[in-house]
Formats: structure tokens, C-alpha cells, sequence
């Protein structure tokens, strides 16, 4: 006997979980939503930068030759589409408009090969507009940054309350799915019953579906958060945003009145073990590690923010305000497949959903991939699917039987 049933449970509570849960409740779905003991929903988005970037994080030209130009183009596309999406549909339903801030956002090539890719992304037709200064490369979609993380989360979670989502405190150990229905052990022991599972459990996918194990690449990067309290005594500055050294670095800057945050992923590339393929969470990273990635923010970083917040030099910049550090972490995420957001079927019954577009695409692919997966549990298909991600087996029980009702 099942202690839960549901129409969809979805495993995990990340964004694209939340995004699934909530597009699906509107359409008077029952929705579990299972979130790790001692989690909150969106308690990854408080691990990020935040930004919700316009188009793929790693130089597109990096998908136009794993895939195809095509491809490469659906994928950056879709990233953008999901910016769209995410602004006009999610910020108003969970009314959190206010809390976020459209700012430019640029790509800036370090070393000569970095360059040379953003050269090339731009003559293939990625959306991104020359400047004059060198290596510098404007995205033609604006970035939109979240003000207070925090906020976005409380908001997030009420809409889901208010939306009826059941949200479930216990990590999914097992899975099991059968012609007619869907079955979850949870680690409290219950166990939940439903038509669809969504799997949205990001890089441990692979501890529910074995077979992806071999197609994760865990990559860990560092999230800084410095916040300086001196800016009443300066005009307000536009909101920045840009990402750097092929995606290696991501930067942010906002003014909330007085108050002035940078956020900064990366570099990656100063992690032991380079970063890629290895989940640091568990290592202890030793102080010397730090201590080169806040040189590398000093000395690369601070002068990036100086020069297009309009200081003369990094000095100025950073001796006006006095940054201090207010967050310091390692973090994991994934990079799977290469980059490909699949979407489809994965178990083998066609009623366990997912997707997996992680790392290199971020929170609007999760929006953009959010509204698909809905599309496909309501219609079996979608017109924003490309044909080569559709799912092959997926069942149709679960439409028919809200048909008939
Ligand atoms: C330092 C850093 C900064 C980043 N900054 C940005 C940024 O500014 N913009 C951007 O777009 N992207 C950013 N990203 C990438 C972004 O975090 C990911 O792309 C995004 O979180 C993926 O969302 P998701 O919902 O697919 O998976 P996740 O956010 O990874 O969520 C998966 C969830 O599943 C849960 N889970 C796992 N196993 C189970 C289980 N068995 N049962 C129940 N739950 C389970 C996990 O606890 C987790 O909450 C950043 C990543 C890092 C590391």
C-alpha cells in the first residue's frame, strides 16, 4: 500500500523541479515534489550566481562540433527562450518580478584562443555582437539577475503551497515501473505510487537510472559572493553581467541602494584535478587553494568589473568600496552528455521523464525544459522539440484517464 499517490512525483527540488511542479499543478495534476531531508526546494539556486543566462555557458562553437550546427543553434536558442519564459510566465506567477534586473551581458575571450572562439561563435550566427574593445563580445539578449536569492526562494515555495504541490522531505532511493503505474521508495521508508516520474535530481540521476553513470561528469566549480556596504555615496551603476575565459568565470554586479554584490563562479581551471570530472564537495580544498582563487579575482576579475563599471583603474574600484567576502563555497553540478539538454524517456516503460541539460545551460534551459516535459505528459508531444530529443515509448494511460474524467 502506497503512502502517497500522485498524477507526477518529481524527484529532486531544484529549479527544474520547481519549474515542472508548477506548470503541471496549474493544470490540476496532483504533484509530489521530493526534496532531500533537511532541504528546502531551491536550495541549489541559493549555491549559484543566480543569473539567468541568454544562451549556452561554454562557447557555442563547442556544441556546433559535438553536434552539429543545427543542433548547436536549437540549443543555444533554447536557453534564450527559456530567459523569455522565465520572465513572463514563472516571475509573475510566483510575483517576484521586482526582485529581478535586466543587465547586458557580455563575453570576454582572456588568452588569444578564447578569442578566436568567440570570433568564430560570432561568424556562425550565436547571437553575440562585436565590441570595440578586444575580445569583448556583447550577447544580443540581456541576462536578468536576481536581487535577493532568498526572496525568490520564499516566493517560489507559497506558489508551490498555494498551487497544492506536496512537498516531500525524503530523499528517492529506488525506483520501480510497471505497465500501468510508477513506484518510489523513499529513505523515511514510504513509498510513493503515480502515472509519471519526472527525474530532475540533477548529477545523482544516475544512483536511480544506473546507465547514466558513464555519461556524468561531475565539475566542480567555487561560488564567491562579496558585498561592499559604500555605494550611498556613489551615483547608481547599471547592473553588469559576464562570462569570461570560455565559461570558466561568471561574474555579476548589482546595487541595492547602498549596498553592492559581486557574485563569481570560477575559475574552475584552479581547482585540484582542473576542475573537471571530479565532485570536490567531499575533499577538504586546502587554504592555498583559496588563497590562489582570490589572487585570481584580484588580480583578473576586480579589474574586468572596474573597467566596464567605468573606474579608471582596479585600485580605485576596490579601494572605494572595500569588498568583503560573504560567501566562499565548492560546489558540484554536472556536465552531461555533452552538453545536450535530453529530454525524453528514460525509463523503459516510457513513464519516467527527465532532463539533463545541467551545467552548460543552467536555470532558463530549465525553465525552457520545464515547459516541454509538461507538454509531453499533457499532449505526447511538443513543438519545441527538436525531433532527435523525442521520447520514444512515452505512455498515454495517464491523458486518457484525465480525458475521461
Ligand atoms: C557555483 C555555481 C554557480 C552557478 N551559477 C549559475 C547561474 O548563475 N545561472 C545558471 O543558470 N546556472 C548556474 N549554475 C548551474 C546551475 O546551478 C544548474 O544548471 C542548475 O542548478 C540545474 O538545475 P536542476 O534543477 O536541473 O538540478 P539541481 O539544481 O542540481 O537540482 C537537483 C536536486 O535534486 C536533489 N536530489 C538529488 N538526489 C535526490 C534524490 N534521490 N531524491 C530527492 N532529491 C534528490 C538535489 O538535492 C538537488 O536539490 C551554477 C552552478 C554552480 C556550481
Amino acid at each position: 500500500m502506497s503512502d502517497y499517490q500522485f498524477d507526477v512525483a518529481i524527484v529532486g527540488s531544484g529549479p527544474f523541479a520547481c519549474f515542472t511542479a508548477l506548470l503541471l499543478a496549474e493544470q490540476n495534476m496532483s504533484v509530489g515534489l521530493i526534496t532531500p531531508e533537511h532541504s528546502q526546494p531551491l536550495d541549489s539556486f541559493l549555491n549559484s550566481l543566480s543569473a539567468c543566462w541568454p544562451t549556452l555557458n561554454d562557447p557555442p562553437t563547442r556544441a556546433d562540433v559535438a553536434h552539429g550546427h543545427d543542433v548547436a543553434l536549437y540549443l543555444n536558442d533554447f536557453c534564450t527562450q527559456g530567459v523569455h519564459f522565465f520572465k513572463n510566465k514563472f516571475l509573475p506567477l510566483i510575483n517576484d518580478s521586482n526582485n529581478w534586473i535586466e543587465s547586458k551581458c557580455l563575453r570576454i575571450g582572456l588568452k588569444d584562443f578564447e578569442k578566436e572562439e568567440l570570433l568564430v561563435a560570432e561568424k556562425l550566427g550565436f547571437s553575440l555582437i562585436k565590441t570595440p574593445e578586444d575580445g569583448v563580445y556583447l550577447d544580443s539578449t540581456n541576462s536578468i539577475l536576481c536581487k535577493d536569492k532568498k526572496i525568490f526562494q520564499d516566493n517560489f515555495i507559497q506558489t508551490l503551497e498555494k498551487n497544492k504541490v506536496q512537498i516531500i522531505q525524503s530523499s528517492a532511493i529506488g525506483l520501480k515501473e510497471t505497465q500501468s503505474k510508477c513506484f518510489i521508495d523513499l529513505n523515511n521508508k514510504n513509498k510513493i505510487e503515480c502515472e509519471v516520474v519526472v527525474l530532475a535530481n540533477g548529477l545523482d540521476i544516475a544512483k536511480l537510472i544506473q546507465r547514466f553513470e558513464k555519461y556524468l561528469i561531475p565539475m566542480s566549480d567555487c561560488l564567491y559572493e562579496y558585498e561592499s556596504n559604500r555605494g550611498s555615496d556613489t551615483p547608481p551603476m547599471r547592473p553588469l553581467s559576464f562570462r569570461a575565459s570560455n565559461g570558466h568565470i561568471c561574474g555579476t554586479f548589482i546595487q541595492n541602494n547602498k549596498n553592492l554584490f559581486l557574485r563569481i563562479s570560477g575559475p574552475r581551471f584552479l581547482l585540484p584535478g582542473a576542475g573537471a570530472g571530479i565532485n570536490l564537495t567531499q575533499t577538504k580544498i586546502e587554504d592555498k587553494t583559496f588563497k590562489s582563487i582570490e589572487k585570481f579575482h584580484k588580480e583578473i576579475i576586480f579589474p574586468i568589473f572596474a573597467k566596464e563599471l567605468g573606474f579608471s583603474s582596479s585600485e580605485e574600484f576596490l579601494n572605494k568600496f572595500e569588498f568583503k567576502i560573504t560567501t566562499k563555497k565548492i560546489l558540484a553540478d554536472c556536465y552531461p552528455c555533452d552538453e545536450l539538454p535530453l529530454l525524453g524517456e528514460f525509463g523503459k516503460l516510457g513513464k519516467v521523464l527527465g532532463n539533463t541539460g545541467w551545467l552548460a545551460t543552467g536555470f532558463p534551459a530549465g525553465a525552457w525544459a520545464a515547459k516541454i516535459i509538461c507538454d509531453l505528459i499533457l499532449n505526447e508531444k511538443s513543438s519545441h522539440l527538436l525531433p532527435r530529443l523525442r521520447p520514444r515509448r512515452l505512455q498515454s494511460a495517464f491523458i486518457k484517464k484525465h480525458e475521461d474524467l
